[in-house]
């Protein structure tokens, strides 16, 4: 098997690594992350100005492994490698595993998320790995063991082209998670505020704050029970046309009268 592997934390992260040595085993994998970190760059890309390709060696000893670093964006990294850079096709995309959880109305704001959203677009099976971060430093090696296991669970019922899953692993204690649970996002809002900020030449400024609080939402949702201590497994979609209210608009739209005079 032949797997992309992207990130948003940038091609030095932990995490990344972390995702390798967990996957390193199902066959070869192909390392392509953005060269500083991109957290909440949710789906840019580069327009204008050059995307640079860099050759670089991470790890060490047995552990170590080339990757390509470019100085994009995460959906950028997963366009530019599937569509010019590999030799042939792959099998898989792979993202992560992201330092914070992607639950809620974050994963819009995720680049981890937009670059398997990117493969997705591109007609491939997409992964997106992110690990909740509590009081303590996040524990790679475990996590990436239970991604692994997450993802082999998904390999042997099947990824098809185009899916999209989100995986989202609790804080950790010392025992394992609760177990996994299937849900959807939550829509809920996030109750963060925007501190007013000094400014040197005495404009108005703010800086967003640190705590990302969702608002109360359903028990049934990613927010939920990841903060309940159950992996979380959402299966996401590019397409995002409402289609009750799609429905409810055709038939409105038998009766639009003519268009205006302009
Ligand atoms: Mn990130």
């Amino acid at each position: 098997m032949r797997i992309l592997l992207s990130n948003d934390d940038g091609i030095l992260a932990p995490g990344l690594a972390a995702m390798h040595r967990a996957v390193a085993e199902l066959g070869e994998v192909i390392v392509v992350a953005p060269s500083h970190p991109q957290s909440a760059a949710g789906h840019a890309i580069t327009l204008r100005g050059p995307l640079t390709v860099q050759q670089v060696h991470l790890g060490t000893g047995q552990e170590g492994f080339t990757a390509l670093s470019i100085d994009g964006r995460p959906a950028d990294c997963v366009r530019l490698a599937v569509r010019k850079l590999l030799p042939a096709p792959v099998d898989l995309v792979l993202a992560g595993i992201n330092a914070g959880a992607n639950v809620g109305i974050n994963v819009f704001y995720s680049g981890t998320v937009a670059a398997a959203a990117e493969a997705a677009m591109l007609h491939l099976p997409a992964v997106a790995f992110s690990a909740a971060v509590g009081d303590q430093e996040v524990d790679l090696p475990r996590v990436a063991r239970l991604c692994r296991w997450v993802l082999d669970r998904l390999l042997e019922w099947g990824l098809q082209a185009g899916q999209l899953v989100n995986v989202n692993i609790p804080v950790l204690g010392p025992h394992r998670p609760r177990g996994v649970r299937v849900v959807p996002q939550s829509t809920a809002g996030v109750q963060d505020a925007y501190q007013p900020q000094e400014h040197p030449e005495g404009l108005e400024s703010y800086r967003l704050g640190d705590s990302f609080n969702f608002a109360p939402t359903d028990e049934s949702t990613d927010v939920v029970c990841l903060e309940e201590g159950y992996i979380t497994v959402t299966s996401l979609k590019v397409d995002m046309t409402d289609r009750a209210r799609h429905t409810e608009l055709l038939q409105a739209g038998k009766t639009w009268p003519d268009l205006p005079e302009l």
